[in-house]
């Protein structure tokens, strides 16, 4: 049984079809790996699983429910949730801060109220907190915690976007390019951290440019190609695809 069945989804832009009759699964606790030349439509893929620009046609089900046509916060609340290929971090909050804020309810509502607070609230901000403090020590990033998140550097930010996804509890978690500007060593330590969560329970899946640290991580690829599915299967078969080799020569 499938986690996500993306269905035949378009997405286009005026005439122009950035995703194209796309239609994938991904099983529970499954790591996919999508690879694709820029432009090719990863990203657009992502923004019509996670909400942020619905399909113009096609289904999307995800445990079950049909998501099609659902708010992204909806989304998350079931499970499924996504990172940004340029991190969205509030500059200005703390890493910590940052945490809290993601797991702020999302219709804005201010998670810290001086003023009115029962018992009740103040021991569950105590609890998200502490869930906080527990996914920064997991991300290795308990030293910067009390840093502004405006002056991390490029993959330190890629894992606190990590953990604004992880304070909601996902089942799914889409990560787009999360080695974009990431030093080697820290590449390393993210994969690390996606395998333990994996191994746990989460499914994934990736966008990555980085083509070796996506085949080393992923159990199946997918290449995209000017919004449709060039190639598909195990990692290091897809990549020796002529296919696949062709359009990221030609590309
Ligand atoms: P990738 O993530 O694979 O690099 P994208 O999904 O970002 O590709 O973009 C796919 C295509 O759709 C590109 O040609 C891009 O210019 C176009 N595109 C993406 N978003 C928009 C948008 N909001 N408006 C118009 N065109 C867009
Ligand atoms: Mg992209």
């Amino acid at each position: 049984m499938s986690l996500l069945k993306v269905e035949a989804v378009t997405r286009q832009f005026g005439g122009f079809k950035a995703v194209d009759e796309v239609s994938l699964q991904l099983a529970s606790g499954e790591l996919l790996g999508i690879a694709g030349t820029n432009g090719a439509g990863k990203s657009t893929l992502f923004a019509a699983i996670a909400g942020q620009q619905p399909p113009d046609a096609g289904q999307i089900r995800f445990a079950e429910h049909d998501i099609t046509r659902l708010a992204p916060h909806r989304r998350a609340r079931l499970g499924l949730v996504r990172t940004f290929q340029i991190p969205r971090e509030f500059k200005s909050l703390t890493v910590h801060e940052n945490l809290l804020a993601a797991a702020a309810n999302p219709q804005g509502e201010r998670l810290f109220n001086a003023f009115v607070q029962t018992r009740s609230l103040r021991e569950h901000e105590a609890q998200i907190a502490a869930k906080a403090d527990g996914i920064l020590q997991f991300l290795n990033l308990a030293r910067v915690r009390d840093v502004k998140a405006g002056g991390l550097s490029g993959g330190q930010k890629k894992l606190v976007e990590l953990g604004r996804v992880l304070m909601l509890d996902p089942r799914c978690i889409l990560l787009d390019e999360p080695f974009a500007g990431v030093n080697p060593v820290l590449i390393e330590e993210i994969c690390e951290r996606v395998r333990e969560l994996n191994a746990r329970g989460i499914a994934f899946i990736v966008i990555e440019h980085h083509l070796q640290a996506l085949k080393s991580l992923s159990n199946r690829m997918i290449v995209m190609d000017r919004g449709r599915i060039l190639a598909e299967g195990d990692p290091h078969r897809v990549l020796d695809d002529p296919r696949v080799q062709e359009a990221y020569m030609g590309g």
